[in-house]
C-alpha cells in the first residue's frame, strides 16, 4: 500500500467535508471499478486504496484517529483476537456505497450472506480507562442448534441447492451499462433452502442462549472510541458469515478530574492563610497516589500549576498526559469574634501593597469616571 496520505488518494483537502469525501470517492471508485476495468491489477489496486481511504475518512472517529496519529492509528493492537481501532475492512463500506451505483456487486467471487454487525454499549469508570482492564460481558447469543448441527435441516435430511440462483446466493439482473448482482430472494443469499426444517431451531440452524465474552479495555481509552470483535456479532444462520460485535465505550464523570484527552484537570481548594504565605499542599492522583504541589506566595484563584506525567495513559503507548490543578481560594467562613478583631486588626495594618489587584480595579473606574465626566463637558 502507498504512503500517500488517505487525502492525496481522494484528492481532497484535509479540511474537506463528508459530501466532497462521498464524491470524491464515487468517482475513483467508478473509474477504478473491477466491473470496468478486468484483469487489471493497477486499477484493483487503485480501487483498493480508494476504498481504505475513504474507509477512514468518512468515519468521524477514525479521521481524527488518523489526524492524529497517521495510519499508526490503524495498526492491529495485540491481545486475544481483539482488535482496537481497527476495522478497514473493504465489505463493509463497499456493501455501503455500492448498494447505491453497482447494485452490491463487488466484481466476481462468490458473494457471502453475513450477520448483522451488534453494538454493546459499556461505561466504564476514568480509573478503568486509566489503567485498562480485562473484563467479561454477558450478551444475548445464538448457539448452534445440537440437534441439526447448524445446519437447520432436521436430522435425516440436507438442505437443497435453491433452484432460483443455483446455490450462488446471488442473481445477476442487467441494467443498461452495468450487470447488477443482487441477493437471491428466495434463499436470502444461503444458497440453500430448507425443505424440512429441524424441529427444535425452526430451520434457523440456532437456538437463542446467553454469552460471556472476555474483552481487554486498553489503558487510555476515551469516550466514543470502540472495540471491535470480529466475528462475534450476530451468527446470522447456516452458511452465513458472522458479522462484528462492535463495543461502544463511555468513560463516566469523576468526582475529581475532568478529562480533556490525555489531560486531566481539577479545581484545588487553598485556604486563604496558604495562598498569602505559600505553602506545600497534596492533590490526588488518578492512579491513587497523592502529589505535593508548593503554592507560591500570594497565589491568586484561577491560577493553573501543571503535574507533567500526572494526566490519562496514552491508547499508543506514548507518554502520559498532565495534571492540571486549578487552584481556587477558600475565603474563611463561620469566624469567632476573636478572628473577626484579628481581620480588623489585619485590615488597618494593610496598605495598597497588600491588594494590588483591588487597587489598580478602583484606579481604572475612577478613570472611567473621569473620561464620562469630560466627554459630558464637551458636548
Ligand atoms: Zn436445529
Ligand atoms: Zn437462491
Amino acid at each position: 500500500m502507498s504512503d500517500r496520505s488517505y487525502y492525496d488518494i481522494l484528492g481532497v483537502a484535509k479540511d474537506a467535508d463528508e459530501k466532497q469525501i462521498k464524491s470524491a470517492y464515487r468517482k475513483l471508485a467508478m473509474k477504478f471499478h473491477p466491473d470496468r476495468n478486468p484483469d487489471d491489477p493497477e486499477a484493483e489496486a487503485k480501487f483498493k486504496e480508494a476504498g481504505e481511504a475513504y474507509s477512514i475518512l468518512s468515519d468521524g472517529d477514525k479521521r481524527a484517529a488518523y489526524d492524529r496519529y497517521g495510519k499508526a492509528a490503524f495498526e492491529q493492537g495485540g491481545g486475544g483476537g481483539n482488535q482496537f481501532g481497527q476495522g478497514v475492512d473493504p465489505g463493509d463500506i463497499f456493501g455501503d456505497i455500492f448498494s447505491e451505483f453497482f447494485g452490491g456487486s463487488r466484481g466476481g467471487g462468490r458473494a457471502q450472506a453475513r450477520g448483522q454487525d451488534l453494538r454493546y454499549d459499556l461505561e466504564i469508570s476514568l480509573e478503568d480507562a486509566f489503567n485498562g482492564r480485562d473484563m467479561e460481558i454477558t450478551l444475548p447469543g445464538k448457539e448452534a442448534c445440537d440437534r441439526c448441527d447448524g445446519q437447520g435441516a432436521e436430522p435425516g435430511t440436507q438442505p437443497e441447492t435453491c433452484t432460483t440462483c443455483h446455490g450462488r446466493g446471488r442473481v445477476r439482473v442487467q441494467q443498461g451499462f452495468f450487470t447488477m448482482e443482487r441477493g437471491c430472494p428466495k434463499c436470502a443469499g444461503r444458497g440453500t433452502v430448507i425443505k424440512d426444517p429441524c424441529r427444535q431451531c425452526a430451520g434457523q440452524g440456532y437456538v437463542q442462549t446467553e454469552r460471556t465474552l472476555s474483552i481487554n479495555i486498553p489503558a487510555g481509552i476515551e469516550s466514543g472510541q470502540r472495540i471491535r470483535l470480529s466475528g462475534e456479532g450476530d451468527p446470522g444462520g447456516p452458511g452465513v458469515v458472522p458479522g462484528d460485535l462492535y463495543i461502544f465505550v463511555e468513560v463516566l464523570d469523576h468526582e475529581i478530574f475532568e478529562r480533556d484527552g490525555p489531560n486531566l484537570y481539577c479545581r484545588a481548594p487553598v485556604t486563604m492563610v496558604t495562598a498569602a504565605l505559600g505553602g506545600d499542599i497534596e492533590i490526588p492522583t488518578v492512579e491513587g497516589g497523592r502529589s505535593r504541589i508548593t503554592i507560591p506566595e500570594g497565589a491568586q484563584t484561577g491560577r493553573r500549576m501543571r503535574l507533567r506525567g500526572k494526566g490519562m495513559t496514552s491508547l499508543r503507548g506514548g507518554p502520559r498526559g498532565d495534571l492540571y490543578v486549578e487552584l481556587f481560594v477558600e475565603t474563611p467562613q463561620n469566624l469567632t469574634a476573636r478572628q473577626k478583631e484579628l481581620m480588623r486588626e489585619f485590615c488597618d495594618e494593610s496598605g495598597e501593597d497588600c491588594n494590588p489587584e483591588s487597587n489598580g480595579f478602583l484606579g481604572k473606574v475612577k478613570r472611567f469616571w473621569d473620561d464620562l465626566t469630560d466627554a459630558d463637558e464637551a458636548r
